[in-house]
């Protein structure tokens, strides 16, 4: 069974890969920001002040995260992806404690490693569907019109994928996210991915990876 966390900066391609991973291995993806957005649709008091902080680019409180995360790691019975989620120390230590308490340890940290100049020209480029939440990126993966997505949902750009919240989000991830990259190369978890390269280049090292830790 694969427990895995993804970690790498916005626009590194967790999603991709995970979604990719998700239905190649039979894994669920637990995607943090998701399910922050699913509560911010239901309109709660929470979910108002969880769009505070993610219109700005910070990190949501721990505290918020943790109560909208449990409820769902504790359902997830086949393994799970996490994106997004640990993104700093504090979290990651929240993490160590549940996976331990429910017999569940991590079989891997997967980094995806990429510069910050590509992660610009991802981000930038982003558009996603309002109806069936696919995304575009204008550059390399555009849509079949400007203003639809194939399904007909009307595109827009998320609020944070403006350059100054990105910048925000990149600076959140250096000073923040990145000391898990040390965390976990100490607990003998950590595997870095080139996420420069183009997204079948890296679906082949990541399932050559996953087919190797499924074999010991
Ligand atoms: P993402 O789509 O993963 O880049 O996340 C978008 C936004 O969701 C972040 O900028 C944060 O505001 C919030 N968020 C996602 N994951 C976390 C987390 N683990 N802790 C706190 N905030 C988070």
């Amino acid at each position: 069974m694969l427990r895995l966390v993804l970690l790498g900066r916005p626009g590194a391609g967790k999603g991709t890969q995970g979604r990719y991973i998700s239905k190649k291995f039979g894994v669920p993806r637990l995607v943090m920001s998701d399910l922050l957005r699913e509560e911010v649709h239901k309109g709660t008091e929470l979910g108002k002040e969880i769009k505070r902080y993610m219109v700005e680019g910070k990190l949501v409180p721990d505290k918020i995260v943790y109560q909208v995360l449990r409820k769902r790691l504790i359902e997830v019975k086949e393994g799970f992806i996490l994106d997004g989620f640990p993104r700093n120390l504090n979290q990651a230590e929240w993490l160590d404690k549940f996976t331990q308490e429910n017999n569940a340890e991590l079989t891997a940290v997967l980094y995806f490693n990429v510069d910050e100049i590509a992660v610009l020209r991802r981000i930038m480029g982003r558009l996603m569907c309002k109806k069936c939440g696919r995304s575009y990126n204008i550059f390399y993966d555009p849509p079949p019109d400007v203003r639809k997505c194939e399904c007909g949902g009307t595109l827009y750009q998320r609020e944070d994928d403006h350059y100054e919240k990105i910048l925000k989000r990149l600076d959140v991830f250096n000073e923040e996210t990145k000391p898990l990259i040390d965390y976990y190369a100490k607990k003998n978890l950590l595997v870095t991915i080139d996420a420069n390269k183009g997204i079948e280049a890296v679906k082949d090292d990541v399932s050559s990876i996953l087919d190797s830790l499924l074999r010991r």
